[in-house]
């Protein structure tokens, strides 16, 4: 068992073994499930998240409270244009995430991983990279482990939660999970997952959880885009052999002091930040009334 990275480290350099065999064997031992039975449900998630990340790439879903609606389709026809900054993978990558977002912002059926307001980030960097490098599932599966191993740990000495420890905790912790797991996919080091992970925390570090209304929707869903591209920049920083500064579980434990130190209004409560802007009250007043 491991309860930090410093300790899934040494688990992995003791054994010579990577990230996601370290937790799957860890997970089955935990539960008392064998690894085929946690590989299969992991499969029935995964194909989930795949349907999510291409439900509305073409077609567009309002959500419940009719805010927003399209945004996955826009940046979908806009990648590959000419005047596109970004290489067509990144915005395919941020098409996914925001899909998986609008499907769960209309009510659809997503894999909150971490959670709900953060669903499109870990999905959308794996789906990109696995298209990208030929993945089979099983590769696919993999990451999702090793994902999760950094979620876990960041559950287990923070939080996941935007009402606890603002967006840094939420999307922050999803752009985490989905950088270590991605550099582990191109064959980095377990530091090189690690350093990801911490460096894409420590990018959000402060962000706030203001979303207007109330509502899972604004800025959750280009929180979501914006954790994407910081995923993606952190794993090639990483593999580039950048290294954060501050190790993995200081970062974390540091995240999670400074969320405790965000007031009320900065988490979740739909009071402060944009929510509490005219045109967040006003759109709070135009769906709830006074
Ligand atoms: S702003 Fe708050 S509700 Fe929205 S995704 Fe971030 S943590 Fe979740």
């Amino acid at each position: 068992m491991y309860s930090n990275a410093n300790e899934l480290k040494d688990l992995c350099d003791r054994s010579g073994k990577k990230i996601w065999q370290v937790a799957i064997e860890v997970e089955s031992e935990y539960n008392e499930t064998t690894i085929d039975e946690i590989r299969q449900k992991i499969k029935e998630n995964i194909d989930i998240m795949r349907q999510a990340c291409n439900k509305t790439l073409k077609k567009e879903i309002p959500s419940i409270s009719g805010l927003t609606s399209g945004m996955a389709k826009k940046i979908f026809s806009y990648m590959g244009k000419d005047n596109a900054i970004f290489s067509k993978e990144i915005l395919k990558s941020v098409a996914y995430s925001l899909s998986c977002f609008e499907v769960n912002t209309s009510m659809g059926k997503i894999v909150a991983a971490p959670t709900a307001g953060s669903c499109g980030i870990l999905p959308g960097c794996l789906f990109m990279l696995a298209e990208k490098i030929n993945a089979v599932d099983d590769d696919l599966i993999n990451a999702f482990i090793t994902a999760a191993a950094i979620g876990t740990i960041i559950e287990k000495n923070a939080t996941l939660s935007g009402a606890e420890g603002g967006c840094q905790a939420e999307c922050g912790s999803a752009s985490a999970m989905a950088a270590a797991a991605m550099t582990e996919m191109l064959g980095g080091s377990v530091e090189q997952c690690l350093h990801a992970g911490s460096m894409a925390i420590t990018n959000v570090m402060g962000q706030i959880c203001d979303p207007i209304a109330g509502l899972v929707e604004i800025p959750c869903a280009k929180r979501n885009a914006i954790g994407v591209v910081n995923a993606i920049l952190c794993a090639d920083m990483a593999l580039a052999g950048i290294e954060c500064f501050v190790p993995f579980d200081e970062v974390i434990v540091a995240m999670y002091e400074v969320g405790k130190a965000l007031p009320a209004t900065l988490r979740e409560t739909g009071i402060g930040g944009l929510a509490g802007t005219p045109t967040g009250v006003a759109a709070r007043r135009k769906i709830f009334g006074e």
